[in-house]
């Protein structure tokens, strides 16, 4: 991948698709990262932009959906996994869930079978990965015992964080000069020079979204005053894109918010918005996700040789599939869903339960790296 100035943007040329802007319909006012079984009722493109009762409930009823399957409570289950099992058994059905979805430390001989002779690239997210998830988005701090793990990893294996935040934020909370980071949802890359091996072995900064700044900084001035009036609502600039907060919205108003929201975004076809835990995410129209930063990093750091190098993804959130997605694509490397309850699906290969799981995870494969390296010497 071309690292220079020039690097081609992966900015669509029509950002709304001209089968749905000539219905009246943006590509923003659905759910872009609807879940299976929430996909885009077909009968759905035939809305307007002057919308009936009706069709406004379809509209709201769709949007609730996506935004109750992007942020389940912690004792919802999947169906599919309820519908095989006679009773309903918390436990049981994890047990069940992760016969598709192993745990990470249970078949950890297997993952560094397949890491033997090769380096580690490591891609870490971090609200729900390496720090819990809590009320107020702003007080998401990791433990110092994650930090030390985190600092210990990134001495042996090449390793990237790869957020929702701003790049600035997820580095206030981490800490650490030796990783890279992409906030943003990837559109903010900085590439550490400790991973660097391009000439100059310095700093790779790439922003694919930097023209929309200007926009994202209205429409967040946007979206302050119109979740003022729903009590709980928050709303964080992640500089190329927003989060709309409903953690602390009563499930009553999550409705209301939503058709707040995507009214809005009808004013702004470049944006659209996705769906995280408990979060609207309002981006731009482009071709770039957390699975194309993957793919950038690997890239710039020299590491997108399969047969030398094994990546590992560790993420907990519906926008962590892109990058699950690559690496099962390629079909090299692996995902690993952080989740402590059973999900409908994903592209991950293994599981981890929860933070503390993620940090015994990483611990285990800086001490048989190092027990190798020994080994070799
Ligand atoms: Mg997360």
């Amino acid at each position: 991948m071309d690292l220079k100035p020039n690097h081609n943007s992966p900015i669509l040329s029509d950002p709304a698709p001209i089968t749905k802007s000539r219905l009246g319909v943006h590509s923003n006012m659905l759910p872009y990262s609807a879940a299976p079984g929430v996909g885009f009722a077909p009968n759905l493109l035939l809305i307007t932009r002057k919308r009936t009762g009706v069709l406004n409930d379809v509209r709201a009823s769709i949007w609730l959906d996506a935004m109750k399957s992007s942020s389940p409570p912690p004792n919802r289950i999947a169906k599919d996994v309820v519908n095989e099992l006679p009773s309903f058994d918390p436990d049981l059905l994890y047990c069940s869930w992760m016969v598709k979805y192993p745990s990470a430390l249970a078949s950890f001989d297997q993952i560094v079978t397949q890491a033997k002779g090769k380096r580690i690239a490591l891609f870490l997210d971090y609200d729900g990965t390496l720090s819990p998830i809590v009320d107020n988005p702003d007080c998401a701090f990791m433990s110092d015992a994650m930090r030390v793990a985190v600092k210990e990893a990134a001495k042996h294996f090449p390793t990237a964080i790869i957020s929702g935040r701003s790049r600035d934020k997820v580095y206030e909370f981490i800490g650490l000069n030796e990783l890279s980071y992409a906030g943003s949802h990837g559109m903010d890359i900085m590439v550490s020079d400790k991973h660097s091996t391009n000439d100059q072995g310095k700093e790779v900064m790439f922003q694919p979204a930097s023209e929309f700044l200007p926009l994202i900084d209205e429409v967040y001035e946007s979206l302050i005053e119109i979740a003022k009036g729903i009590a709980g609502a928050k709303v964080e600039n992640n500089k190329f894109c927003v989060s709309v907060h409903y953690r602390n919205v009563d499930d009553k108003d999550w409705n209301a918010l939503a058709n707040r929201v995507y009214d809005l975004l009808e004013n702004y076809p470049r944006l659209r918005v996705s769906h995280g835990r408990k979060v609207l995410e309002v981006r731009p129209v482009i071709s770039w996700d957390k699975g194309k930063a993957v793919t950038f990093l690997l890239e710039s750091l020299g590491l997108s040789n399969c047969d030398d190098v094994l990546p590992i993804y560790v993420g907990d959130d519906r926008t962590d599939e892109d990058a699950f997605r690559v690496l099962k694509e390629r079909n090299c490397g692996y995902g690993i869903l952080v989740s402590s309850v059973p999900k409908e699906s994903s592209a991950a290969s293994y599981s981890l339960r929860e933070p503390s799981e993620v940090m015994e995870f990483l611990k285990s494969l800086v001490t048989w790296r190092a027990l190798e390296e020994g080994l070799n010497e």
